[in-house]
Formats: C-alpha cells, structure tokens, sequence
C-alpha cells in the first residue's frame, strides 16, 4: 500500500514521499507509523481523562503513560527508527497500556466532576476503541490511518504541525526522562493536544494549540537543560579535537548522553578510544565527559555525511538517536543501535535491569584499525547558559560601543540539499561585528572555517545539541531584562534557523510563542505548513523561507 509522508525538509518533490521515503523510510514502515500514532492518540484520550478527572491517580502510571507516548513518538521521528519491527512492537506495548489504562478509565468515569469539554459520558473515539487480533489486522489497520485522513488542507496543516513539533518536544522529554527528570505538566499537555488533533475538526480550535505545543517545548528544554548539566554539569568552552588518535575506536552519534556514560565506563581502560560524531559533540564541553581520558574527539560532521565518514572511521559506530541513514555494506557490520534508533538487521542494543551492555562492540572495536583522519579543524564548542551569562554584562557593553551589531542565530539541522550551502556562504560573509549562535548539526556548515573573536568573544558560539538552542532563548530573555526591553524583537537577534526535522519544528513554534518575527526558516519551508496557518497562528508571524527558486 502506497505511503505518504511530508514531515521533513527532504520530502520528495517538495510535496510528499508516496513510495518510498527520500530518506529510505519504506512504505512499510511509514504506514507503521501512523498506526503508532493513531494509536497514541487513543492511549491520550484515556490518559487525558484518567489523569485529570479531579480523582487521585497514580503518578508512576502517568508517568509510564507520558514515556511510552514520548519514546514512541521519538521513534518516528525522520532517521530515527527504520526497523517495521520495532515499529510494530512500539504499537503493541501502546495497545497493551491502553488496556490497563481502560480499566482505570472505568473507574475514573464515576468521578464527580468529568474532564470539561469531553462530557460525562465521554464518546470514546476509535483510536481508543478499535481492536485486533492478529498482526494482519495491525496491517490492515495501517493502511486506513495516516496525514492523509483528513481531507482539508489547512485541517491537515495545523493538525500535522502539532503533530510534528510534539514530536520533538517527546524527544528532549524522553532523553530528560531518561535522565529521572520531570516537569509532569508536559505529559498533560501532549495527552491534551494527542485528543485534540485527533478529534477536533475546527481550525480555529486547534490554533491555540500550536501555540500552546511552542509553550511546552519550551518547558521541555527547560527540563532537558536542568537534568543534563545537573547530571553532567555545566558546559564549559573547549576547543574540541578532530585528528584521530593511533588506538582503535567507537563512534558515538546521536544524542543520548547516557548511553555515551555507559560506555564510557565500561570502555574505560580497554586500550580503545571513544570518540563523538554530530550533536553528540556537546559530550566534549561537559565535565562528566572530560574526566575521561578515553574520550578521544569528535570525528565527522553532520549526519548526512555518515557514509563516507563511518566508512573511514573503520571502528564500531552506536547510533542512539536520528540520525541514522541506511548504512552500506562497508560498515554495515560495524553498526549498532541503541535506545529509539533502529534499522533493520543492524544489531539493537537493548536495556536490561537498567544498564546496556556494550562488550559486543568494544571487543569489535579491538580487532578494527584507528581510524583514519579526515581533513576537519579544530573547532570551539561548549558555548551554553553557564557561559553566555557569564559575558553578558560584556556583551551588553560591546553592543553599546557599536563593536558587536549583531547577533544571528544560526542553529537546527543540516541536510543533502545543495540549496543548504546557503548557510555556509552567509556564515563566512558576515560583517565582522556579527556573532553567530548555533547549536544542533547546522553549525558543521561552518564552524570549523571561523575562529575570530570580537574583543575575546568568539565570533562562532556553538551550545551542543539542537536542544541546547534553550542558551540562546535565555541569553535572549536575560539581555532583554538587563536592557529594560519588554519586545525580544527590539534586540540585536536574528533568527535563521536550518531545519531537517521535527525537532526543529518544535523549536520553530517556541520562537513563535515568544512573540519572535521575522523567523527565516529554511532553506525551504515545510511543506506541511498552509499560508493560511502561517498568517494564523499567531497575530503577525511572519515566518519566511531562505531560498527562492
Ligand atoms: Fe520523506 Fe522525510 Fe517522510 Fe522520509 S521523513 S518519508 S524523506 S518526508
């Protein structure tokens, strides 16, 4: 049965992969995963009203509910998790809970004061109702679900832009939650906004949702931000190194720093190195990381540079998020996967009695070669909170002196296009009193071909991860509280931001809830997103693309 997806900036022909995904995502997998979603939304309905009919409730199983909701749609985030299989048991495990959590419902719909707008006898919608029986109804059931259902097309586009950037919002909850860290709101929120936009039919409903889903986002980066640094601590600046060392190695990508810890400490002392690739860099700012000696640098840039870099990496790679790309026979034997991430016949890593075991892979990483250097300068990175605040007071100064003119945040996800070269050309052209801020894989375009400082502050401030964007937003509130200024857009701050996935659409929609204009969201905009539900969403936004054709 034919696929349709358009959640990310790749999407084919710039309108929707109906066979197969410009990312290789079969159709599949892809119908898979709008069952895993319609699904999810049925688990929410439940969730919803379960948790906050008034009536005490069980704050692990809330929990439980909130991971299982956010993992599962981490998973479908692009490049993230290949494996129908996995798909298909994220489903079941979902279909199981929503049996227990039925059973609680049946209790919880005596309560006195039922959840407003659902009504006592709270309809139950077919997410919450269908049944199955076999895996052939799972298939058969994929094939009725998914973007296409609902026939308007702004319909769609609001429900499919909530959709998308709560997807990302589960990712920095999940990697928080992985980490013990909770803010018990957020899981509210995304069972709320699951129910809506599976049955609301009016737009003007579901726009304050958007808006709201920005809201949250920002609260989960919050979290995201406290469970890293209280964890890991503090980010401080480093100048992280791209030369390979002599001893074999494994690469370590994506962005979950605590099945980088586990490694760590079960590679330790094993006559092999660790080294970072993407957004797991920001590991080589954190004192948790440096303490090892064995944490050798990063090798590589952004994701869709994999091949050829794992290629010569020559050692094991462990994914433990997107972005994973199908891998060729090269290195294929030599992959591994952890965590969300997953691609068919690719060894899984799995968690038990709460640690991993990654003795596979370092007895591997034994018999490998180094490996081989690639031609990459050294760059700064560790740019976060603890830092930015630390050189405000600065800042503010050089801003009055006229020494800095401007901020640009530059920040988000790479990609293929050769339109993406947009972003290095405008990074290396920029006056000199420019500083760029980015975080995420966006900066690989050009963070190792600026060096310059203004007055001791580098011209190129990298915070990490996509979620380290939150240092720019509370750089951005900080400044504009010391400068007496109530309107963000009255600051020296551009935003130009690069996005690939939906994390970036999560981040997106936070930039719209603070009131930010004149975003330039490139290098095309997505083509989930209606002029009509741009000009709506909030009062003025003004979202533009980069690239004209
Ligand atoms: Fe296509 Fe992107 Fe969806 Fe992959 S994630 S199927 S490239 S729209």
């Amino acid at each position: 049965m034919n696929m349709f997806c358009y959640q990310c900036q790749e999407t084919g022909n710039g309108k929707g992969c109906t066979a197969l995904g410009m990312c290789g995502k079969t159709d599949e997998t892809a119908n898979l995963q709008d069952l895993l979603i319609y699904t999810l939304k049925g688990l929410a309905f439940y969730a919803r009203f379960i948790f906050s009919s008034g009536k005490p409730f069980n704050l692990e199983l809330k929990r439980k509910t909130g991971v299982i909701i956010t993992e599962s749609l981490f998973a479908t985030i692009t490049n993230t998790n290949f494996d129908p299989s996995r798909i298909l048991s994220y489903t079941e495990r979902a279909l199981r809970h929503r049996e227990a959590l039925h059973k609680e419902y049946l209790k919880a719909v005596d309560a006195p004061s039922p959840v407003p707008g659902t009504g006592a006898a709270n309809v139950i919608p077919e997410s919450a109702r269908w049944v199955y029986s076999s895996k052939k109804d799972l298939y058969q059931k994929s094939y009725t679900v998914g973007v296409l259902e609902t026939r308007d097309p702004d319909l769609r586009s609001v429900k499919e832009t909530i959709t998308y950037a709560l997807k990302g919002m589960s990712a920095y909850t999940y990697h928080a939650a992985v980490l013990g860290f909770y803010d018990d709101s957020i899981f509210d929120f995304i069972f709320d906004a699951l129910f809506k936009i599976d049955t609301e039919t009016q737009i003007e409903k579901l726009l304050p949702v958007v808006i709201k889903t920005g809201e949250y986002n920002l609260k989960a980066l919050e979290v995201l931000d406290k469970a890293n640094t209280a964890v890991y601590g503090m980010p401080s600046p480093v100048k992280v190194r791209t030369k390979p060392g002599t001893r074999p190695g494994i690469l370590v990508t994506g962005h979950d720093l605590k099945d980088l810890e586990m490694l760590m400490h079960q590679s330790e002392n094993q006559g092999i190195d660790v080294y970072t690739n993407g957004e797991m860099v920001l590991a080589q700012s954190l004192p948790f990381f440096r303490k090892f000696k064995h944490l050798a640098g990063n090798y590589g840039n952004a994701w869709w540079q994999q091949a050829e870099e794992f290629r010569s990496f020559n050692g094991p790679v462990l994914v433990t998020s997107n972005c994973i790309i199908p891998p060729d026979e090269s290195y294929v034997k030599r992959m591994f996967t952890t965590s969300v991430a997953g691609f068919p016949g690719i060894p899984h890593i799995e968690e038990k009695n709460g640690t991993k075991d990654f003795s596979t892979l370092i007895s591997l990483a034994k018999t490998l070669p180094p490996p081989a250097p690639l031609k990459d300068n050294e760059f700064m990175s560790g740019f976060g909170n603890k830092y930015l605040l630390s050189v405000k007071d600065k800042v503010i100064e050089l801003v009055k002196d006229g020494k800095i003119k401007k901020f640009i945040v530059m920040g988000g996800c790479d990609g293929r296009e050769t339109k993406r070269k947009y972003y290095k050309d405008k990074a290396l052209t920029l006056p000199k009193d420019t500083v760029i801020l980015t975080a995420g894989c966006a900066k690989y375009r050009f963070i190792k071909d600026i060096s310059d400082t203004i007055e001791g502050i580098p011209r190129v401030l990298d915070a990490g991860q996509c979620s380290d964007n939150y240092s720019f937003l509370v750089f951005a509130l900080e400044l504009a509280k010391s400068l007496d200024i109530k309107d963000l857009n009255e600051l020296p701050i551009e935003y130009d931001i690069a996005w690939y996935d939906q994390k970036a659409v999560a981040v997106l929609l936070t930039l719209v809830y603070l009131g930010i204009k004149k975003i330039k969201f490139g290098p095309t905009l997505p083509e989930f997103l209606t002029q009509y539900i741009i000009k709506n969403i909030k009062d003025k936004s003004d979202i533009s693309t980069v690239y004209k054709e």
